[in-house]
Formats: structure tokens, sequence, C-alpha cells
């Protein structure tokens, strides 16, 4: 699909990963609609039917969604589970009602089992139930696979599902409690750097692993999927390459310049034990392959931190 002129509508797009997206779309010519959540509340049928009917968009991204890290699931997996499936109930559905050319679904790595074997393969995905703090959420998004594979079948409609890991990049939501580990690490870092702080704790015990991808090669995967990839199989996308929590926590503090000690909490959730994909299937079937370096990507964000939300 040549994306030069072409309608798109991006659920989400003025979040984290939309904005990526939307850059990328509006380089490549799209004509970019974003709408609002404050203007359309998304869970709602009638608001959604009325967004596509009256734009007519030819590309629905779905980005849309209440997210956050392993704290913010803990304390609210009504909210993670009922807003995450009703906006994507209604807006595949929608999409498919006013004759949307191409759906992109975007879930999440969550969905896969607690304990799926390393690499994570498209093919594992329903081997087993999501490590409990973030089965709301996983789950929630996987029924937009469901859905989505449905609509294929009975209406051949060309929805299409990709699962992205652990992003992180500058503009991230750098929250302590609600965040996700590498900007709640950042914040933690440069603060107690700066007040002297003896030492800093991290959650969990260290040894979880997680594989983390740049907010910018997220988005090229996902512009590319929308432009090249037409098939009811899930895509993973990723990096393909796992740290510990521990060894993070480590190179973030020397990064961020802080001298003291890490202490870990083990009274605070380690989440799923291990979390790395297989990347072949993106790689082979829309050429994806992660640009950014962990390293290269956590100095830019550090510094997008201390230069805009984090500034004395
Ligand atoms: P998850 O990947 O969906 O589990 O979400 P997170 O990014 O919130 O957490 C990833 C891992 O980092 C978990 O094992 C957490 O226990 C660990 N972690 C360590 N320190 C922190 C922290 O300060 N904030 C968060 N959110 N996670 C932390």
């Amino acid at each position: 699909m040549d994306l030069e002129s072409t309608t798109c509508l991006v659920t989400g797009g003025s979040g984290f990963l939309g904005r990526a997206v939307c850059r990328l779309l509006e380089s490549r010519g799209a004509t970019v609609i974003v709408p609002r959540s404050r203007d359309h509340d998304l869970r709602r049928r009638e608001v959604v039917e009325r967004l596509l009917s009256e734009l007519r968009p030819r590309v629905v991204i779905h980005l849309a969604a209440v997210v956050g890290g392993i704290g913010a699931n803990r304390r609210n997996p009504a909210t993670y589970f009922y807003d995450n499936a009703a906006m994507a109930l209604h807006v595949l559905d929608e999409s498919y009602r006013a004759g949307v050319a191409k759906f992109v679904g975007v879930g999440t790595i969550c969905s896969y089992p607690k304990f799926t074997p390393v690499p994570f393969r498209e093919s594992d995905l329903w081997n087993g139930y999501p490590e409990e703090t973030n089965a709301p959420y996983g789950l929630a998004k996987k029924m937009m696979l469901v859905q989505a594979q449905a609509y294929r079948a009975q209406h051949q409609f060309p929805a299409i599902m990709l699962l992205p890991t652990n992003l992180y990049g500058p503009g991230d939501h750098f929250d302590l409690e609600s965040g996700h580990v590498i900007p709640s690490l950042i914040r933690k870092f440069v603060e107690a750097r700066r007040r002297g702080d003896p030492t800093v704790t991290v959650w969990g015990t260290g040894t979880p692993t997680r594989e983390f991808l740049h907010v910018s090669d997220a988005a090229e995967a996902i512009v590319a999927a929308t432009e090249s990839y037409d098939d009811g199989e899930p895509m993973n996308v990723g990096s393909g390459d796992e740290i510990s929590i521990r060894a993070l926590a480590e190179l973030l503090s020397d990064l961020c310049g802080y001298r003291g000690a890490l202490v870990f909490d083990a009274s605070r959730p380690d989440g799923q034990p291990r979390r790395c994909v297989d990347a072949t299937r993106a790689r082979e079937r829309i050429g994806f392959r992660a640009r950014i370096p962990l390293r290269d990507g956590l100095i830019e964000t550090i510094r997008w931190f201390e230069e805009n939300e984090g500034r004395r």
C-alpha cells in the first residue's frame, strides 16, 4: 500500500508511540488524522461510529490504549481490561463497517504466556496464561487479534496485528509509580545524583529479563507493516536483545552519572520472568530490523529527560 496522499486515522496519535508513528506517516506523504480523547471517547460505540463514518479514512492504525508499568497494571486491572477491550472492539468493528482498506492493530508482548520459551515465537502465543500482573491488559489486547482474524475470515477484512515488545525513548512517561522501568529508573538516578542520595531502590529481584525497543524503531515497523504486511498471523516487533533488570539498572546508573549503590526491593513484583521475542517474521516479511542500539537510545532518553521533564 502506498501511503502517499492516503488518509490515515491514528487513534492514540498524540501519545508516546503515536507521535513517532504520525511523524513517519507524514514523511511518507500521508494525510494523518488524530482524534483527541477529550473529544472522542473510543470506549463508546456511537462515538467511534460517528468518527469513522464522517472521516472515512483508508487506513486505521489503532494505538490508543491505557498503558503503564507493572505498578499501574497491579493497581488498575479492571480499567486496563475494560478500556482496552472496549476501544479495540469498537474501533475494529467500525473500521470494517466504514470500508477501511487496512486496519493495523497494535497489541503487546504482555499477551504471551507467562513461561513462553525464549525467544518468543508467534506460534507460542496461545500456549498458556499470561503473567498475572499484566494479564488483564495482555488479554484485552489479545482479543483484538481474535477479532482481527475473525473479521478477516468472515468478511475478508484486511486487519493485521503487531506485537511490540517493551518500548522506551524520549517523551516516555517518567512517573515513579505508574511508569515503565526505563523512565522510572532514569528519574530515580538523575534525582538521586542531584540530591547526593547514597542508594537508589530498584523494584523486584533484578533477575527478570526484558527486551527493549526504541520508540522510533517501533514506529518504523508499524509503518512498514501498514505498507506491506497483509496476513492474519500476528507479527512480533522487537530487537531480539535480552537484558536483565539488574544489568539494565547498572547501565542506567552509570549513564546517569549516579555513583551510589543499588538496593533491590524484593517486596515489589518482578512480573514476567523473561521476555525476548523472535524477530524473524518481521525481518522476513517487512524487512524490519531495529536500528538503535540500547545504549545509544538510553543516552538520548536520559538527555531528553534532563532537558525537558527533569529540568531543575
Ligand atoms: P513489565 O515489563 O510489563 O513488567 O513492566 P515494567 O517496565 O514496569 O517492569 C519491568 C521490570 O522492571 C519488572 O521486573 C520490574 O519489577 C522492574 N523494575 C525495577 N525497578 C523498577 C521501577 O522503578 N519501575 C518499574 N516500573 N519497574 C521496575
